[in-house]
């Protein structure tokens, strides 16, 4: 890494400062590569050189010292191929990411464990950051790791799973109420600017999309170099989409590849601010939809931090789209994944939603290739699975008639 620069004005910063928005003018800071060094490794072989995590592209991440990495295996999580759904939907070739694999159960393992690195080289030792669940899992995790103090802020009606898997790590935690993003946003301002605190959250954090950006990568190694058409990912703040298209255009600058992916920003309907802003073709969001209107709890933002502007440059430059669903169809792409093997929570169920979608609108075309981006294992919101088959299963007494009687209606056998 060479430095920090602003989105809006330009300025670079050491990389040797802990940093949140830009001093002069408040825009949001992104780490800047030295491509010449990083090519040069690759040609040495050493890119990509650790296993089983993302850490084995750490010649393209932000931190110097291999000490200061903390890690729990995260990330190198498996790419399905879903012939089967493919041919359901119409789709050339489908590839589910399992990121419900990683330490914690969610993406956010990618970029906390990127970031929570970065801070421990940076010399911070206590920080905050909001959640809606899982990316309070994943810092509670990882800060416990580095021996660094957490706080974290949940928001109120986030699932008791999620919640307990936050504090258990020992860490404070708190539960906030509010009724619109931007309220969170004023408050880690005024975290950030009066209280000096150091945080952990998207964007406002300049390090965290670093370590989502692997998806990217391991897009391109797994497919043998080959770029998909189409990669869909479920959207709140957009650390996750924004990382994945900063991955490919710096495999692009490394020349590995030539092109790119069109990127699909994933919304549920009652919280699309994003959609709505690409299809006025705005280049920012305005506020829009209910934080706690959908089941998909993971992605309620209905104010992105920095009005999205980096999504959305994602979204026109890619030649993307952005596309919401209501939640019934979010709970159909739960079942769907299920048909493969993959129990997802309603945020990771989104992406296969929106691919049928966008198949049906003729978008993505039936010789295409398209990667849904599964972020969120099932266990963090187990709510759902009642809420869609219902409350009741049948208890037997442990004897042979009761059994065979089951066996009989269930699979029809004499
Ligand atoms: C956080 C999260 C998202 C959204 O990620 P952003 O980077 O905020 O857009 C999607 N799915 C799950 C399961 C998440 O935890
Ligand atoms: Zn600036």
């Amino acid at each position: 890494m060479r430095h920090l620069q602003c989105d809006d004005c330009g300025r670079q910063y050491s990389e040797t400062e802990a940093l949140s928005t830009c001093g002069e003018c408040g825009g949001l800071l992104e780490a800047q590569y030295d491509f010449e060094a990083v090519a040069q490794d690759h040609r040495r072989g050493l890119f990509p050189r650790r296993g089983k995590s993302l850490w084995r592209w750490a010649s393209l991440l932000p931190v110097r010292e291999d000490r200061n990495i903390v890690s729990l295996g995260e990330g190198d999580t498996p790419l399905i191929g879903s012939p089967k759904l493919a041919n359901v939907l119409g789709v050339g070739s489908l590839y589910f990411k399992n990121d419900s694999l990683c330490p914690t159960g969610s993406y956010k393992d990618r970029g906390y464990s990127v970031a929570v690195s970065k801070a421990k080289e940076l010399g911070i030792r206590r920080a905050i950051t909001y959640t809606s669940g899982n990316a309070g899992a994943s810092f509670a995790a990882y800060s416990a790791r580095a021996e660094m103090d957490a706080l974290i802020l949940v928001k109120a009606w986030s699932s008791p799973g999620k919640i307990a898997m936050i504090r258990i790590f020992g860490h404070p935690v708190v539960k906030l109420e509010f009724t619109s993003y931007e309220e969170v946003t004023r408050l880690l301002e005024f975290a950030a600017q009066e209280l000096k605190m150091y945080q952990f959250v998207n964007f406002l954090n300049p390090y965290r999309h670093e370590g989502n950006k692997t998806y990217a990568y391991e897009f391109w190694h797994e497919l043998d170099g080959r770029i998909p058409d189409w990669v869909i990912h479920p959207t709140s703040t957009g650390g996750g989409l924004w990382g994945t298209w900063k991955g490919f255009n710096e495999l692009k600058e490394l020349g590995l590849t030539d092109s790119l992916p069109r990127m699909v920003a994933a919304q549920p309907d009652a919280v699309a601010p994003i959609v709505r802003a690409f299809e006025k073709r705005l280049p920012y969001a305005l506020p829009f939809g209910d934080p706690k209107g959908s089941v998909a709890q993971s992605i309620g933002s209905n104010a992105p931090i920095g009005q999205a502007k980096r999504v959305l440059k994602a979204l026109y430059n890619s030649h993307g789209c952005a596309v919401s669903v209501p939640d019934k169809e979010i709970l159909e792409g739960v079942k769907l994944l299920a048909s493969e093997g993959i129990f997802a929570e309603p945020a990771g169920g989104l992406t296969i939603a929106a691919l049928r979608r966008l198949v049906e609108q003729g978008v993505v075309k039936s010789h295409e290739t398209a990667i849904c981006v599964v972020t969120g294992s099932g266990l963090k919101q187990p709510e759902i699975v009642e809420m869609m088959l219902g409350k009741n299963i049948e208890t037997i007494p442990a004897e042979p008639s009761a059994f065979t009687r089951i066996v009989h209606r269930a699979w029809g056998l004499h």
